[in-house]
């Protein structure tokens, strides 16, 4: 892969943004021990209402819509937690409401929401799919690996009450994606979970890999990184927790859950990773932020009306202001949140800019850069030594890919194109049973002898 700087992207103002809500704040009924969002809470004064308000909720829903460019004919929402299902049906059902009293002629609207499954029941179902939503499901894996981390406030693993929950979108044709926390402990079992979730019937899959860097307390995410704070590339895990996973076992992880798609699921299963990684081979920047060369149209709102750069960034210091005092435009398009898109791009280290791979990767998240290149340069991701090897390892397949997507024929023509290949070396490296020695070919009893001089005298 090239690493030439494709051709520069719209300004900052002219690209879609989104933003991740918290209509119930960081409340959740889940205590999983890996949460970056959870201790969010402190935040907030004590006896605060995590509740959204109804006048902010109208609020945001409008100036939402009014602020997406003329002619966007669809607007979504991405409600989050938290666990947003805490609100119960009928929050959603007036949020429905209100965006079709506000949405402009011919628009369409549309929902993803993000959950821990645990509350879904029939009632939920038939609302999303009554009303389009889409829905992320947070599952890590087979029972054994999802519950060591993913408990409730008993410290009961919540697996059973997730797969009940893909039973139900299932039987109701919910449309829904598995989120995986990809950790220390799961990221040995790539090949494993994937072919467990194909089985109970996940179709869309994305892996979110779980970076902790220790030594800034439980869940620490989103801080700015100090001078002293930089580890040398190769202390890479004394950097983080425990729970972490580890670069090369990411890479590896990520290399294992390709290599069992490649061979029969192209096409019929979706891992965000692979399509956003044939996106940058065919040529076109990747539409995930940690993949792009800037990012900062992916913000982050809270319950009453927060709006942060990020929703990795839910700190005082990335709180860009409140919607319901300055319009959600202006804080959005605001000079502070496009410094903070184009630093991802600015802070790049050398390192990264001549990367074989960096065109797909882009040195993936800030929050992640707090590794010093080899070196000495500060700002290379964590993840690093896992992408590189994960974005190599796929090159040849993606190249493949990529030819057959420019000439506009399936992605998945590559199962056929591999498997005969594949016969084909077969064939060349293996004799015919059925193939009839000539003359003069050494004879096929093992003798030694020419073939005329010994079994086909014989004949
Ligand atoms: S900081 Fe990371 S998660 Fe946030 S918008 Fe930028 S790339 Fe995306
Ligand atoms: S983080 Fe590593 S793999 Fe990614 S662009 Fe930088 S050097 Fe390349």
């Amino acid at each position: 892969m090239s690493n030439q700087t494709p051709s520069l992207t719209a300004q900052f103002t002219d690209q879609p943004f989104h933003v991740m809500t918290k209509p119930i704040g960081p409340i959740c009924n889940l205590d999983c021990t890996y949460c970056y969002y959870l201790h969010k809470e402190e935040l907030y004064p004590k006896g605060n209402k995590w509740k959204m308000a109804d006048d902010c909720l109208a609020s945001y829903i409008r100036q939402y819509i009014d602020a997406q460019p003329p002619g966007t004919a669809e607007v979504t929402f991405a409600w989050q937690g938290g666990e947003p299902t805490l609100l119960g049906v009928e929050f959603f059902e007036h949020c429905v409401e209100i965006q079709q009293q506000y949405a402009r002629p011919g628009m369409k609207i549309t929902n993803t929401l993000q959950t821990n499954g645990i509350l879904l029941d029939d009632d939920w179902c038939r609302f999303f799919l009554k009303n389009g939503f889409l829905i992320g499901l947070s599952i890590d894996g087979p029972a054994d690996l999802h519950d060591a981390y993913r408990i409730d406030h008993q410290g009961q693993g919540s697996h059973a009450k997730v797969i009940a929950a893909i039973r139900k979108l299932k039987k109701f044709g919910v449309e829904f994606n598995a989120l995986v926390v990809v950790n220390r402990l799961n990221g040995d079992h790539g090949a494993r979970i994937y072919r467990y979730l194909r089985d109970v019937g996940c179709q869309y899959l994305q892996f979110i890999p779980i970076v902790e860097r220790s030594g800034v307390g439980r869940h620490a995410e989103g801080q700015a990184v100090t001078a002293d704070q930089f580890t040398a590339f190769d202390a890479a895990a004394s950097a983080v927790s425990s729970r972490s996973v580890l670069p090369e076992q990411f890479g590896s992880f990520l290399c294992d859950v390709f290599d069992e798609w490649i061979q029969r699921d192209v096409g019929r299963m979706f891992v965000q990773i692979f399509d956003q990684a044939l996106s940058a081979w065919v040529g076109v920047e990747p539409s995930l932020c940690v993949f792009r060369r800037t990012c900062g149209r992916a913000l982050a709102m809270e319950h009453n009306g927060d709006v942060y750069s990020c929703d990795h960034y839910v700190e005082p210091d990335y709180r860009l202001g409140n919607l319901n005092f300055v319009p959600l435009e202006d804080l959005v398009n605001s000079g502070r949140q496009q410094a903070f898109g184009d630093a991802k791009l600015n802070t790049l280290p050398q390192y990264c800019l001549d990367c074989e791979v960096r065109n797909a990767c882009n040195g993936e998240c800030p929050k992640n850069r707090f590794l010093q290149t080899p070196d000495g340069q500060d700002g290379l991701n964590f993840l690093c030594a896992g992408y590189r090897k994960f974005f190599n390892h796929v090159d040849p397949a993606m190249q493949q890919m990529a030819a057959l997507v420019k000439s506009r024929r399936p992605a998945a023509l590559i199962m056929e194109q591999r498997s005969a290949t594949t016969a084909t070396t077969a064939d060349a490296a293996t004799p015919r049973s059925d193939a009839t020695p000539r003359r003069n070919d050494p004879c096929p009893c093992g003798s030694g002898k020419k073939y005329k001089s010994c079994c086909l005298r014989q004949r």
